[in-house]
C-alpha cells in the first residue's frame, strides 16, 4: 500500500504505523539478498495486514510524510538563549516551547 524509495523509508514507515496500532510488514526488503530474478510487483513497500485500517494507515503515512518534510533549522531559545536542534519542540535547557 505504500511505495518506499529506501529500505529505510519503508522501516520508518512501518515504525510509523506499528506506533499507531496497525500491524504491518516490509515487502521487497530482501531484494539485495534474493538470488535469481525477482518475482515481478515484488516491489519494496509496506503492507498492512488488517485492510480495514487502510484509511487510517494512510492518514498515519501521511503525517509522518508531513512531519519528515518538516525538518527545521536549529533555533534559539527564548527563554535562555540555547540553541535548539530543528528536531525539538522544546528546548532542553529550560524546556521552554518553541516560539512560533
Ligand atoms: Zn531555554
Amino acid at each position: 500500500m505504500y511505495q518506499a524509495a529506501t529500505v529505510v523509508d519503508a522501516q520508518l514507515v512501518a515504525d510509523a504505523l506499528t506506533e499507531a496500532d496497525i500491524a504491518c510488514e516490509l515487502t521487497g526488503q530482501y531484494l539485495s539478498g534474493a538470488i535469481g530474478e525477482l518475482p515481478p510487483g515484488d516491489v519494496l513497500g509496506v503492507r498492512i495486514h488488517d485492510a480495514t485500517l487502510e484509511a487510517r494507515a494512510r492518514e498515519v503515512i501521511a503525517d509522518w510524510d508531513l512531519a519528515r518534510k518538516r525538518v527545521r533549522d536549529d533555533w534559539f531559545c527564548r527563554g535562555c538563549g540555547e540553541q535548539i536542534g530543528g528536531a525539538f519542540g522544546l528546548c532542553w535547557k529550560c524546556g521552554a516551547a518553541e516560539p512560533v
